[in-house]
């Protein structure tokens, strides 16, 4: 059992530290918190973070078991989406649910999200230290050197749980230490988010849903946010021979670009240049780290595994990872060294799938939603989760919608993607016979016997 009165430090204040320091604090630790920027609260926009993010499953349960009341603050500002709204080049729509039970994600604020974990962490005594960065740590002394104002100053930290980001500096450090090694697996694209004012946003319906237009080798996507306003993101290649944000560089090329290949978006930004030019255009990675468990330090969220966003789970993964951490600490009596390392030990192969998963989504969202032939494949795993529900779950509603492992997700993932081939491979199937019953009832036979 840990003395309590032990004070627990997290690195960060972002969306998964806030959440664990609530955690740790309901168990009755003494948590301080480090932050190196200033009281979110006090901040209007987190520059070059998409603003708002999908909120799913695993996020919610995470969130409602640190305190029962944070779903229903959080959603009483968030929006419901049931699925995709597809842009195609000419403007055509097609809309596809995420599942036949009208299961959805909800587009919540970041902003709003953090402000109301650090605060209801503050409620249960948490401290935060704002304007506090952490510089280095050395892992044999337990310290950390932090800085504040100019000023460096040593401070002594028995436990300490890394939630500092995709670029955290407590497993620089400990890499430097040689006690751990990361791989940061840059992808080719990059993104740029763009805002959608309220007035043009009524002009993107339904507003309850995830809008793409995809595009082959790119992409932009559209979330909508409460005040009918919608944060859109373009991905697209760094470098490339054809287009990449390289050849959109200036004005004329931007609104060119637009207009050919987005023609029923680009009227709903306004000053679409300028905000082009002024946002900032960043870059994005997964992070494979071969170790996350010190001792008593521990690494956590993107610092342990960042991902990239396809899938809409990075931070529904850290949240997950604080429950995790929370029922094993009661599980070992809050024995924080056996506790940390059995997260590391049980965990890893779930945040390697999930990063392979987005990985993959990527390509489904800016390629496949677009291909006659996925879309057919897609109605017929709809239907088979309908007529055989126990049986057939999509992969998406696993990874969404459920508590499945990760892991376990991905594996029946390519199991049943191997009794698709095998459906698919049939050349009269199209998207009239599947539904007869001949058809149909060969498809149930091939998915009941495997
Ligand atoms: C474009 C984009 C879209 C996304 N969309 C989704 C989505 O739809 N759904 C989803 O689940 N996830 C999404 N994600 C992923 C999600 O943003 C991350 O997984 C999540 O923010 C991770 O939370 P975290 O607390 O681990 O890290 P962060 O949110 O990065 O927080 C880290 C905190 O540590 C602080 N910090 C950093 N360095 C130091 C230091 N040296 N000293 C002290 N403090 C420090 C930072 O200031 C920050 O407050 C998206 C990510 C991107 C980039």
């Amino acid at each position: 059992m840990e003395d309590r009165r032990q004070t627990v430090f997290i690195a960060g204040a972002g969306l998964v530290g806030s959440l664990l320091s609530i955690f740790l604090a309901k168990k009755g630790f003494a948590v301080q918190v480090l932050e190196k920027r200033a009281d979110p609260r006090q901040n209007l926009r987190n520059e070059g973070r998409s603003i708002n993010l999908a909120l799913s499953h695993r996020g919610l349960r995470a969130l409602e078991a640190a305190d029962a009341q944070l779903p229903e603050r959080i959603l009483a500002e968030a929006v419901p989406m049931y699925g995709r709204q597809m842009h195609d080049e000419q403007g055509h729509l097609s809309f596809q649910p995420y599942s036949s039970t009208k299961a959805c994600i909800y587009s919540v604020s970041r902003s709003q999200l953090n402000n109301c974990l650090i605060n209801a962490a503050e409620h249960q005594g948490v401290s935060f230290l704002f304007e506090h960065s952490i510089e280095e740590t050395d892992f044999a002394s337990k310290t950390i050197l932090l800085s504040h104002q100019d000023k460096s100053f040593t401070i002594e930290a028995t436990v300490l749980i890394a939630a500092d980001g995709v670029f955290s500096k407590v497993r620089s450090s400990l890499e430097k230490q040689g006690l751990c090694h990361s791989r940061l697996e840059k992808i080719d694209h990059g993104y740029k988010e763009l805002d959608i004012p309220a007035e043009k946003g009524s002009l993107l319906a339904p507003q309850t849903a995830l809008h793409i237009w995809p595009r082959g080798e790119y992409m932009m996507i559209a979330l909508p946010n409460f005040d009918k306003s919608y944060t859109g993101t373009l991905f697209l290649p760094f470098n490339d021979e054809d287009l990449s944000f390289q050849e959109l560089h200036d004005e004329a090329s931007v609104m060119r670009f637009f207009h050919a290949h987005f023609p029923d978006a680009s009227v709903l930004f306004p000053d679409l240049a300028k905000q082009y030019f002024s946002n900032p255009t960043s870059f994005l990675a997964n992070v494979f780290t071969d170790r996350w468990a010190f001792g008593e330090w521990l690494l956590i969220g993107d610092a342990a595994h960042g991902i990239v966003p396809f899938y809409g789970q990075g931070m529904n993964a850290g949240f997950e990872d604080c429950r995790l951490l929370d029922e094993l600490l009661t599980q070992h009596h809050d024995h924080f060294e056996v506790a940390f390392q059995t997260l590391c030990d049980n965990r890893k192969k779930d945040t390697d799938a999930i990063a392979r998963l987005a990985m993959d989504n990527f390509i489904e969202m800016r390629d496949l939603v677009a291909d006659d032939h996925f879309l057919l494949q897609k109605k017929i795993e709809g239907a088979l989760s309908k007529a055989l529900p126990e049986q057939w779950k999509t992969l998406y509603s696993e990874v969404t919608f459920s508590d499945t492992p990760y892991s376990e997700a991905l594996a029946r993932g390519l199991k049943n993607q191997g009794i698709m081939n095998e459906i698919m491979s049939d050349p009269s199937l199209d998207l009239k016979r599947w539904e007869e019953k001949e058809v149909w009832d060969l498809i149930l036979k091939k998915v009941s016997g495997q």
